[in-house]
């Protein structure tokens, strides 16, 4: 049987279709491999091939753009939006544009080529994520922005061009659709419970237990009950709190755990998967304190969006969440 299940925030509807009984063993499974590249610009000693540094953790020389570091954070060579001139908006009739202003950094995540979130140490990726931090909260305060996103792509089936453990973040003068969803979604919900509707999953999927995952004292990491993707993850805080760069320290070292295990769990159960990570956090302009939580969104890349997604905006999911939940509960440990 199949089901027809809606987002509790984006009221989004998905097809979870049972009915295709694919089970997680079924996938046509891609696991990420490593190469080694003696050519790689992320590696240590390999500086002068990135653009200067915005900012780095450095455990000896404390010169910049040398080695002795432990992470770094560049522009990126490769910008899809650019950080210089002022935002200039502008309409054809219809259409309307402005020109690619913006702010397109790369978080190299550790000197060591082989590494990776799941492998390194919990205070290695607490650093990752302190970094992420400080640079949203550098950025914001240039007025053009109104928006930041987070992510990575690891592996080449998520988009990744090169292995070299990183993330990436750019900054937008625009709210993107898919957070406009989510605040739209979370705003309605606060007018009619007067609760934030983040909090209400958490609370409810944590006493519930068929798609919780782990937990720690501050995260809870749980299958979504309308997920798009086969074993979508998130981790949200248990506390309310609507911007991520307001995360206290203790509370990125207990995210650091989480996010270790639950790529663990993924690299155990999915056979180290390609994934595509993001960070959802609050609009920096409007105010969305009360309604709006910020989350982690883990996707590993198990199946291709096809044609009736793209015609519909509907998600045919073939793994329920419980199913997934149940997988990387069993994967822990
Ligand atoms: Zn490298
Ligand atoms: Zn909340
Ligand atoms: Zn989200």
């Amino acid at each position: 049987m199949s089901e027809l299940r809606k987002d509790p925030v984006t009221g989004r509807w998905v097809i979870i279709s049972t009915e295709r009984r694919k089970r997680h063993g079924d996938f046509r499974l891609e696991s990420v491999h490593i190469a080694p590249d003696p050519a790689c610009p992320f590696c240590e000693g390999h500086e002068k091939m990135t653009p200067r540094e915005l900012l780095a953790y450095r455990r000896a020389n404390p010169a910049p753009n040398q080695a002795g570091w432990e992470l770094r954070v560049v522009p990126n060579q490769f910008p899809v939006l650019r950080v210089e001139g002022g935002l200039d908006r502008q309409g054809e009739g219809l259409f309307d544009k402005m020109n690619g202003i913006g702010a397109h950094e790369v978080i190299i995540e550790t000197p060591r080529h082989e590494e990776t979130l799941a492998t390194m140490s919990d205070a290695a990726v607490e650093q990752v994520l302190w970094a992420f931090r400080e640079r949203v909260l550098d950025l914001k305060q240039d007025r053009r922005f109104r928006y930041i996103i987070i992510f990575k792509n690891h592996g080449v089936a998520a988009g990744a061009s090169l292995d070299h453990s990183h993330s990436q973040l750019i900054a937008l003068p625009i709210v993107p659709r898919e957070v406009r969803d989510e605040v739209d979604g979370a705003r309605s919900h606060f007018a009619s419970k007067e609760r934030c509707v983040f909090c209400d999953i958490v609370r409810q999927e944590t006493s519930d237990r068929r798609r919780f995952i782990a937990e720690n004292a501050d995260m809870v990491a749980l299958a979504p009950y309308a997920p798009r993707f086969p074993f979508e993850t998130w981790i949200l805080p248990k506390r309310h709190q609507s911007l991520f760069e307001e995360t206290p320290r203790h509370e990125c070292g207990s995210l650091a755990r989480l996010l270790g295990d639950i790529l663990r769990r993924m690299n155990k159960a999915l056979v180290s998967p390609p994934y595509n990570l993001l960070i959802h956090s609050a609009p920096f302009v409007e105010p969305s304190g009360d309604f709006y939580h910020w989350h982690v969104e883990i996707i590993p890349k198990l199946t291709k969006v096809a044609g009736f997604e793209w015609a519909t905006g509907f998600y045919v999911n073939p793994t329920a969440p419980e199913e997934a939940a149940h997988v990387l509960r069993e994967a822990g440990g």
